[in-house]
């Protein structure tokens, strides 16, 4: 009987009431964050502007373990835990002896993981006497759970969605609005990046980029009004989303199991290490020979083909330099349906471990990322977002790989959002119409070339 068990929920009780901070457990210290017009390290003084205090100590913190304040573990408690899977129909599908356990993320009421750091972050500014917040939306995810978070805690929203998402995707837009944000097509004529890319291009349709470099002037420039926040790269952000491995770990508990191998899509970065960094001290210190991969389009392939460099993490250069696997903060990538893995650059944490070996990437292209999502939605049900479905993707491979092998392999991967605002993508999929891109290695160079030297 046990042995059908395909749901491993935890009680409410059991909502995390710590984040765990991997910085204290990393082999060596993060370089560090650079300011872009000095070139010199950033400190707290220099971020004020930006973000709420609280937010700029998590981004440096040492300690292993930080509080969940009640007020988020209350918002929380909307969708948190989220339920562990065994993809059984999925295992039977490829007849494979690997057991397939995914985190499904998609539960959140925004239909992502991102509300597990918009919640905090809208807290924290919220504290600190902040009247609103500005962001850039790609694929609409962020911007949705952003705007929740602010009408959660009353705070004004304010998004820079890339034009050409805003143009093909006008039902996320009214989802924002429904949470009472402001939504601007970027660029946009409301700040000197947007005008200044308009000048240049006035058919630009945009790039996250251009979207960031908006959102951080209007908060630069507030008097102090408005902050800003960031969805993924930055340590708060990826330690927020350790909610995920942390309860993952107490549902493979449960199931009697310990992964093998984790998977999960990276744009850049937040829910892959959302679900793998609670494991890595096992990995690291403890022993255990987890193979963990992170999944990118072939068409954004900035672990893959990118340069471990400092780089601005917008396009106009006003953002701080991180160092980071990236393409170069003018490199726009084809319009892919993954929305959320076109980022040029990766948050620096995934990005060391990478260099130390620590961590596997795989590049993938965009048609087989569909067939696996075919195949999940056939097997399991949900019909997941092109994001997660890279995840999916190298589940499959690494799933035929255990049967070639013949080895029970423990597969876990982190199902990031659901796909029922991608019918568009899915429409295209189904009458032939989709198409993989890789870029051409000479594009990526010039790209890179343009690379900011110190
Ligand atoms: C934003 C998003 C991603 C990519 O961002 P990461 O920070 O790399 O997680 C992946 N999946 C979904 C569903 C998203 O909304």
């Amino acid at each position: 009987m046990s042995d059908s068990v395909v749901r491993f929920d935890l009680p409410q009780s059991q909502i995390p009431r710590q984040w765990y901070n991997v910085q204290p457990d990393l082999p060596r210290p993060l370089p560090p964050v650079l300011h872009p017009g000095t070139h010199q390290p950033v400190g707290p003084d220099d971020l004020a502007p930006l973000f709420p205090m609280a937010l700029i100590m998590q981004e440096v913190s040492q300690e292993r373990h930080i509080d969940i304040p009640d007020e988020v573990r209350e918002i929380y408690k909307l969708w948190r835990p989220t339920p562990l899977l065994r993809a059984r129909r999925l295992e039977k599908a490829l007849d494979t002896p690997a057991h397939i356990y995914y985190k499904y993320e998609g539960a959140s009421p925004s239909g992502s993981h991102k509300l597990n750091t918009a919640a905090p972050q809208a807290y924290y500014n919220k504290a600190e006497g902040g009247h609103g917040l500005t962001t850039e939306t790609g694929a609409g995810q962020w911007g949705t759970a952003l705007s929740q978070a602010c009408s959660f805690f009353g705070l004004d929203c304010e998004v820079y969605m890339v034009k050409v998402s805003y143009q093909q995707k006008p039902y996320r837009r009214v989802m924002m609005q429904t949470y009472g944000a402001n939504v601007y097509a970027s660029p946009s004529d409301r700040t000197q990046s947007g005008r200044a890319i308009l000048a240049k291009n006035p058919d630009s349709t945009g790039s996250l980029g251009i979207a960031i470099s908006e959102a951080v002037e209007m908060a630069a420039t507030s008097g102090g009004k408005y902050k800003y926040a960031l969805g993924s790269v930055l340590n708060h952000v990826f330690m927020h989303q350790t909610v995920i491995g942390l309860e993952a770990i107490q549902q493979l508990e449960l199931a009697g199991e310990y992964p093998d191998v984790i998977v999960g899509c990276a744009g850049g970065g937040s829910n892959f290490a959302g679900i793998v960094l609670p494991f890595l001290p096992d990995k690291l210190k403890g022993g255990k020979d987890i193979r963990i991969i992170a999944v990118e389009p072939l068409s954004c392939p900035s672990l893959t083909r990118g340069k471990y460099a400092y780089d601005f993490g917008d396009t106009a250069g006003v953002a701080p330099m991180v160092k980071m696997y990236t393409l170069g903060h003018n490199f726009v990538p084809p319009p892919v349906h993954a929305g959320g893995l076109r980022y040029h650059g990766m948050g620096s944490i995934i990005s060391d471990l990478y260099d130390q070996d620590i961590i596997e990437a795989q590049a993938i292209p965009q048609t087989e990322t569909f067939q696996a999502a075919m195949t999940f939605a056939r097997s399991e049900g949900i019909v997941p977002a092109p994001e997660p479905s890279h995840a999916i993707a190298q589940v499959i491979r690494e799933a035929r790989a255990a049967k070639e092998a013949g080895e029970k392999r423990v597969i876990l991967f982190n199902l990031s959002g659901h796909g029922y605002f991608d019918m568009a993508a899915y429409e295209q999929y189904l009458s032939g119409g989709l198409t993989d891109y890789a870029q051409p290695e000479d594009e990526i160079a010039a790209a890179i070339a343009e690379l900011p030297t110190l």
